[in-house]
This record gives C-alpha cells, structure tokens and sequence, in this order.
C-alpha cells in the first residue's frame, strides 16, 4: 500500500480518516458489456450518463476507489475485509444490475453476455453457504 491518501468517490472518507478501511478500485473494463462497471458507476454517479465505454473505461484508469463499507461482509473473501469477490457489487446494486440487464436484453441484444452465469455467481457471492466459484 502506498501512502497516498485515497478519497472515497461514494461517501467521500479518506484513508487517513479511518486506516481500518479498505479500498477497492472500479472494475476492470472487459469485453462482456461492462456490466460490473456499469452497475459500480451508476451507484456511485446514479445522475450521470453511462452508455460510454470510454468514460467508463477512465473510472478504471484513474483508479477510482470505493470504501468497503459499501459492501456486505459477505462480499469479502478471505479474512474480513481483505479482497471483494470478483463479482461483487456494492450494497443496493443489484437492483441497478437487474435494470441494466433488462435494457440489455430489450436493446442492445448483446450476445456473449454469460446470463445464466452470471445470476448463479451472484447467488453464490451473496449466499455465503454456497461456495463462491469466483
Ligand atoms: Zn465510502
């Protein structure tokens, strides 16, 4: 960990105010839609616009960081608070994913989006007894 003083984009807490607190990054861009992403920056600027990949691509590269507290202990792996599952999503977001997905479906007809998968990861990440296969 660097000592640079990170500032959190949701609640706007620094790393100096609480050095207990962990950081996490926006989702890496990737080439199944950026569901994740998506889902990350409309719950953090729900005003904002984000049908470009490009200004979604730059939450990434800019390292944008979000503080756990807005994530469920179960979206954690390991001990505590150390890493966030690999698909987790801050607390409330899966009703920005569910929205999201529907607009997939209905407009942009996005094919490759592992669906069925997804939704069985998202079980798995938030019910703790079952094994995360993330
Ligand atoms: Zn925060």
């Amino acid at each position: 960990m660097s000592n640079k003083v990170i500032k959190c984009a949701k609640c706007g807490i620094k790393s100096t105010e609480d050095p207990s607190l962990t950081f996490h990054r926006f989702p890496r861009p990737t080439t199944l839609g950026n569901l994740k992403l998506k889902v990350w920056a409309k719950y953090v600027f729900p005003n904002e616009d984000w049908t470009s990949e490009k200004k979604l691509k730059r939450l990434y590269t800019r390292h944008i960081m979000i503080c756990g507290k807005h994530f469920e202990d179960s979206s954690f792996t390991f001990n505590k608070k150390l890493k966030l599952h690999k698909f987790s999503y801050p607390k409330g977001g899966q009703n920005i994913y569910d929205e999201l997905r529907h607009n997939i479906r209905n407009i942009e007809k996005v094919q490759d989006v592992p669906e069925q998968k997804s939704s069985v990861y998202i079980a798995c990440c938030l019910n703790r007894s079952v094994e995360c296969v993330w």
